[in-house]
């Protein structure tokens, strides 16, 4: 039987950046059910438009993690680009956040959400999302935008997470956040910039695998089960001995491999469908993303690739929350955003020359006391016996590309005993 060190599960970013970051002697295997490696962050070439599985943006926090990266790329293929986004309501543009831009509201409706502001529910009891948003922004921001929105995303009510459930990435702004923008725009958030490569997020996949041994990494062969009594992996080819298992595969799965005794119904998520659809010439659309709050869109965000790189043919990727047990009939689904991308004024004459879909499954996880707290209990019992579960869905949390590369690589010099961390920076994932 197979011996390894370290069985990694997942070449996504994690699984990619925890084989960069463990020393080069290390004994490792990684296994992928996929035929192809990238996770979410892979990338479809088809005539002519270059497509991800979504839009998948860089916000770099660690200038050493960009530098280790873009090293191993053609520095040249990788564009910078400042953030331009808006929010499609009620056929007008509003800038993003909405919290910050209420004065670009009808004057009623600005009016409503200010006064709303300013004599929102002090006091009260902030025990859920929801409850977040109603005490620190009022009535009118949240009914008008936050709710409406953040429910189609994540296609569950908003009381069933937990206040903290978005971490660093919900925009936070006070009423003096809000006035001073007012009079002094100022577009800071985490992702003021970002940056993308020419030929898509596999690039950055790529850079990951450059100094990999790429037999190393048995694609087409998925984790089936572990008996972590006797450290022994079965997969859909083989049995493996290993010292430690890595693991990105969705936390609610890598249980279930490790007969771990579990409330499924703990641990909800959404779904997101995604099409990338390919016209015939460019639209009117100037902006890189758009919110889309109104329930009668189907889609909460529409972006733009080919207003990153300036190409001449509009280039679409449009995102659609559904809940985990819905049945995805593309069927149905693909002439319906067409309609609706008529309706919102993003298509006009034009022609669909190509498509493609994938479903995000899981895609956003619903972040609340209950699964929180049985996830840190059952992490601690697993990393016992040698399982560490890694990654967006194997942290069960919410968090960008750039934080899977951290905890990966604290995890990989944790394990092999280095005091000194690469990365040395601030918590990776919201606890
Ligand atoms: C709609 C959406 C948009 C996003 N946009 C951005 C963005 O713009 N910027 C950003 O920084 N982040 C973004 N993210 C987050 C980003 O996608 C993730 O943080 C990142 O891709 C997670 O990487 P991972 O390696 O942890 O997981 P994954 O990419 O899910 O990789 C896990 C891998 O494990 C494999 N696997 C699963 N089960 C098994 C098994 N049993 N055996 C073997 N292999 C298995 C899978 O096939 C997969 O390849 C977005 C996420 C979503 C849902």
């Amino acid at each position: 039987m197979k011996h390894v060190e370290y069985l990694i599960v997942g070449a996504g970013v994690s699984g990619l950046s925890f084989a960069n970051f463990v020393p080069r002697s290390a004994n490792w295997l990684c296994l992928e059910r996929q035929k192809e490696p990238g996770g979410y962050c892979r990338t479809v070439k088809q005539d002519g438009f270059v497509w991800d599985m979504s839009g998948h943006f860089f916000h770099f926090r660690h200038p050493r993690i960009e530098q280790y990266l873009v090293h191993r790329m053609n520095a040249d293929e990788v564009a910078t680009i400042r953030k331009s986004s808006s929010i499609l309501y009620k056929g007008r543009r509003i800038e993003f956040p909405f919290q910050k831009n209420i004065h670009q509201l009808p004057l009623d409706e600005f009016l409503e959400c200010l006064y709303d502001l300013y004599f929102r529910p002090h006091n009260m009891e902030v025990n859920t999302f929801l409850d977040m948003l109603y005490a620190r922004l009022g009535q009118g921001i949240v009914e008008k935008f936050l709710r409406p929105y953040n429910e189609k995303l994540y296609a569950c009510s908003l009381s069933s997470l937990d206040k903290e459930a978005m971490g660093r990435f919900f925009p936070h702004a006070d009423i003096a956040d809000i006035i001073r923008n007012m009079r002094f725009p100022d577009a800071a958030s985490y992702n003021a910039t970002f940056t993308y490569p020419r030929g898509g997020a596999i690039e950055y996949i790529r850079a990951l695998l450059k100094d990999i041994d790429d037999v190393r990494i048995h694609y087409d062969e998925s984790l089936e089960s572990i008996d972590t009594s006797a450290s022994i992996a079965y997969t859909s080819k083989q049995a493996i001995r290993y010292e430690h298992v890595v693991s990105s595969m969705p936390w609610n799965r890598l249980l279930e491999v490790c007969h771990v005794p579990h409330d499924s119904s703990l641990y909800t998520y959404n779904k997101v469908l995604v099409f990338n659809l390919g016209f015939d010439k460019k639209g009117q659309e100037t902006d890189h993303w758009i919110y889309i709050p109104e329930p009668h869109f189907c889609f909460y965000r529409v972006g733009f690739y080919d207003n990153i790189f300036a190409t001449e043919r509009m280039s679409l990727y449009v995102e659609i929350g559904l809940k985990a047990d819905v049945f995805v009939d593309v069927s149905v689904w693909l002439p319906r955003v067409l309609h609706d991308l008529q309706v919102a004024g993003i298509t006009q004459d034009h022609q669909l020359l190509s498509y493609h879909w994938a479903v995000l499954d899981p895609a956003y996880v619903h972040i609340n006391n209950h699964s929180q707290h049985d996830f840190w209990e059952k992490r601690a019992i697993l990393e016992q016996q040698g399982v560490y579960s890694i990654g967006r869905y194997g942290g069960w949390t919410y968090c960008s590309i750039e934080d899977n590369i951290v905890e990966a690589s604290q995890l990989a010099h944790r394990l092999s005993g280095l005091k000194s961390d690469v990365f040395v920076g601030e918590p990776v994932a919201s606890q």
